[in-house]
């Protein structure tokens, strides 16, 4: 089925707002996207809806909060599973880490290579924010 119009170059916002998927602020005139129904149909930051473009780790650990906050499912794009994988694969270079986050880190890179998309737990999700957060300095 062809996008619509406003789910490929959007509108802009007419006032404030948290992002419904990741809770990234969206300030009036910021573009936003209409996903498509069969993704929900909820207005979306420029990277949620192009994640490709501006995905970055510090979008993805938000939009994890964000979900964990909310109770929602937690579904990953496979760009969102890259950068996860990416920055679980450094911490793995760095020091010896759980088997809960190397399992992790070996399904996140799986879902990259096969295009599938990854869905957390909420365990998961919190193990994932675990291992990042012990990695950042305060
Ligand atoms: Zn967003």
């Amino acid at each position: 089925m062809a996008q619509s119009w406003v789910e490929t170059h959007g509108i802009a916002a007419k006032w404030e707002s948290p992002c419904t998927l990741c809770g990234g602020p969206i300030a009036v005139g910021d573009r936003i996207f209409k996903l498509p129904a069969k993704r929900g149909g909820s207005w979306v930051c420029w990277t949620c809806r192009w994640p490709t473009a501006t995905t970055s780790l510090e979008s993805v650990r938000r939009k994890l909060r964000h979900r964990l906050a909310l109770h929602q499912p937690i579904g990953l794009n496979k760009t969102e599973a890259g950068v996860l994988a990416d920055a679980l694969n450094a911490i793995g270079a760095m020091r010896s880490t759980t088997q809960d986050v190397d399992e992790l880190r070996n399904w996140l890179t799986i879902s990259v290579d096969t295009g599938v998309p990854a869905n957390l737990s909420m365990d998961e999700a919190h193990t994932v924010l675990l291992a990042l957060d012990s990695e950042t300095p305060p």
